[in-house]
C-alpha cells in the first residue's frame, strides 16, 4: 500500500510554526516512504474564511522547500482539493449515517442552544452541552414525532445533522506517538456534521476526504485529540474503519517558559516570530512578522523544527534534507510539549550562515542588504564582504547591520570617541599617512597594513591611539572585520576620502 499523506490547513490567517512542523513531518514521512504528500484546504467554515490565506499556505510551502506533490494549484488525481468546491459530496455520507441511526436532524434555533447550555448546566462554569443528557430535550428528529420532522423538512425549516454519540462506548485509539488510548464516547457532544447551509463542518469532511483521497497516515496536532474519538465512530460508521489511516498527533509547542501552548501572542510579547513569513490581517491590516523577513535561512528554519519534538537519539542537530528523510521516524516524536526556544532557533540559523557556502549566502543576503541600501548592491563587493562578516552574522538581516559601510559611506555614530581625544600628533599622523596612502602602488591588506606600521613607527605614536580612530573613520563605530581588511575592499579613494572627512 502506498504511504499517503496530507496536511490539512483551515485558511484562516498565518501559519504558525506549529503547522509548518507538522508539514514537515508528514513531508518526511511521505518522502521516506516513496509515498504522496497532499496539500488539502480544510475551507467548510465560511465564517472563518480569511482571503490571501490560502495563496499564504502555499508560498509557505514553497519558501520551506516542501512542496506538495498534490494540492488545489498541483491538482492530482483527487481533485478538488479544496473542501469549498467538494461540497455537494459529503450529502450521501450524512444521509447515510441518518439512515443507520448514527445521525439525526437538529432544528434547534441559536436561542434554544444557549437556553439548553443554562438551563441544564451542570454548575456555574460547565454550561450543559448536546448530548445524550440533554438532546431528547431539543428539537430533532429523535425527539419529535416522525411526521413532524417530516413536515419541518418539507417546509424548508433550516437543520443542522448531527452524530448521536453513544452513551456508553469506549473507543479505542493506537496513536503512533501516544500509544494505545481510550475515550469514553459518552463524554462527547453530538457535534454537527452539516450546517445549516449545506456545508460539512471538518469532522465529517476530514473523514470524507481522507478517505476518499486514500489518506494511510494522519499527523495533526494534539489538540485535536479530542476529537478524535469522533472521528474513529464515523470511520467504523461509515464503514471504513479497514482503511481508517494511522493517526499520530504531535507534541504541541509550548511558550519558552512550558506553560502553555505558544501562541503569536507570546511572540509579540517576548519578541520573536511565530508565523513561518509575514502576514498581514486583511481585515485589521496588521503586519506580523515571519522568521523569513527577519532573516532565516528556510533551511535551518526547517532543521530548527525538526528538533522541536524528535531526535535521532545520537545528541546530532544538524541535519541536512536528505538526512532528516533517512532518520526521521515518527515513532520517534516525542510525546511531551516541545519549549520554543529563540536563542536556539538563532543558533540554527547561525550554524546554517557559517556552512553555507559563499555564493549561495551572497544570493540569500542580497535581498537584505538591497532593501536596506535602496538600490542594486555591487555583486563583487557583496561577493567579497560576505565570507569576510559572516561569523558575526545571525540572521541574513546582520549582513547590513555588519557590512553597511562597504556599500556606502556610514554615518558617524560614534564619532565623539575620535574627536574627544583628537590632537595635533594624530593630526599629523593621519594627514601624513594619507598622502602616503595615495602613492601606494597595490591596494592589499597586507599593504595597507604595511604602510600603516611604517607610517606609525615615523611618528612614534602608539599603534593603539590611531587604530580606533581609523575604524570609526572607516565604519562610524567601533565593530567590524579588521580594519585593514575593510580599507582593502572599500577601495583606495573611499578610504582616503573617509579618513579625509574628520582631517579636513
Ligand atoms: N483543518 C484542521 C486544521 O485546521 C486539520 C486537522 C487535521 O489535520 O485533521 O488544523
Amino acid at each position: 500500500m502506498k504511504v499517503r499523506v496530507r496536511f490539512a490547513p483551515s485558511p484562516t490567517g498565518g501559519l504558525h510554526l506549529g503547522g509548518v512542523r507538522t508539514v514537515l513531518y508528514n513531508y518526511l514521512f511521505a518522502r521516506a516512504h516513496g509515498g504522496d504528500f497532499v496539500l488539502r484546504i480544510e475551507d467548510t467554515d465560511q465564517s472563518r474564511y480569511v482571503p490571501g490565506a490560502e495563496q499564504y499556505i502555499i508560498d509557505c510551502l514553497e519558501w520551506c522547500g516542501l512542496s506538495p506533490d498534490e494540492s488545489p494549484v498541483k491538482g492530482g488525481p483527487h481533485v478538488p482539493y479544496r473542501q469549498s468546491e467538494r461540497k455537494a459530496l459529503y450529502h450521501q455520507y450524512a444521509q447515510q449515517l441518518i439512515a443507520q441511526g448514527n445521525a439525526y436532524y437538529a432544528f434547534d434555533t441559536p436561542e434554544d442552544l444557549e437556553q439548553m447550555r443554562l438551563q441544564y448546566r451542570k454548575d456555574e462554569h460547565t454550561p450543559a452541552q448536546y448530548d445524550h443528557n440533554t438532546r431528547m430535550k431539543m428539537r430533532n428528529s429523535l425527539s419529535l414525532p416522525a411526521h413532524e420532522v417530516k413536515a419541518l423538512l418539507d417546509s424548508g425549516t433550516p437543520y443542522v445533522v448531527r452524530i448521536q454519540m453513544p452513551e456508553n462506548v469506549t473507543v479505542h485509539l493506537n496513536d503512533l506517538i501516544c500509544g494505545e488510548m481510550t475515550f469514553e464516547s459518552g463524554l462527547s457532544d453530538d457535534k454537527v456534521l452539516l450546517k445549516a447551509d449545506g456545508m460539512p463542518t471538518y469532522h465529517l469532511a476530514v473523514v470524507v476526504d481522507d478517505y476518499l483521497m486514500g489518506i494511510t497516515h494522519a499527523f495533526r496536532g494534539q489538540e485535536w485529540l479530542p476529537s478524535a474519538p469522533v472521528h474513529v465512530l464515523l470511520w467504523q460508521y461509515l464503514g471504513w474503519a479497514q482503511n481508517m489511516p494511522r493517526w499520530a498527533h504531535l507534541p504541541l509547542i509550548l511558550k519558552p517558559d512550558g506553560n502553555g501552548k505558544l501562541s503569536k501572542r507570546d511572540g509579540d510579547r517576548l519578541g520573536f516570530p511565530v508565523f513561518a513569513m509575514n502576514w498581514t490581517d486583511p481585515k485589521t491590516n496588521e503586519l506580523t512578522t515571519g522568521f523569513r523577513e527577519i532573516g532565516f535561512i528556510p533551511q535551518a528554519f526547517v532543521n530548527m523544527l525538526a528538533m522541536l519534538g524528535w531526535n535521532d537519539g545520537t545528541g546530532q542537530e544538524l541535519f541536512s534534507m536528505d538526512e532528516l528523510i533517512s532518520k526521521f521516524s515518527i515513532e520517534r516524536v516525542h510525546k511531551g510539549g516541545a519549549k520554543f526556544d529563540f536563542e536556539k532557533a538563532k543558533w540554527f540559523n547561525h550554524q546554517y550562515i557559517q556552512h553555507t557556502d559563499a555564493t549561495t549566502l551572497a544570493a540569500m543576503a542580497k535581498p537584505f542588504v538591497e532593501k536596506e541600501l535602496g538600490h542594486a548592491a555591487d555583486e563583487h563587493m557583496l561577493a567579497a564582504v560576505v565570507p569576510v562578516i559572516k561569523d558575526r552574522c545571525t540572521l541574513l538581516t546582520d549582513f547590513w547591520a555588519q557590512g553597511h559601510f562597504f556599500f556606502r559611506t556610514p554615518e558617524l555614530v560614534e564619532k565623539a570617541a575620535i574627536t574627544d581625544k583628537w590632537n595635533d600628533q594624530k593630526q599629523q599622523f593621519f594627514t601624513v599617512w594619507s598622502a602616503a596612502l595615495a602613492t601606494l602602488a597595490t591596494w592589499t591588506e597586507a599593504g595597507i597594513e604595511a604602510s600603516f606600521n611604517e607610517a606609525v613607527a615615523q611618528h612614534g605614536i602608539k599603534k593603539g591611539d590611531v587604530m580606533l580612530p581609523f575604524r570609526i573613520m572607516l565604519v562610524g563605530g567601533k565593530y567590524g572585520p579588521g580594519v585593514f581588511a575593510i580599507a582593502a575592499l572599500i577601495g583606495k579613494d573611499e578610504t582616503i576620502k573617509r579618513i579625509g572627512a574628520i582631517i579636513g
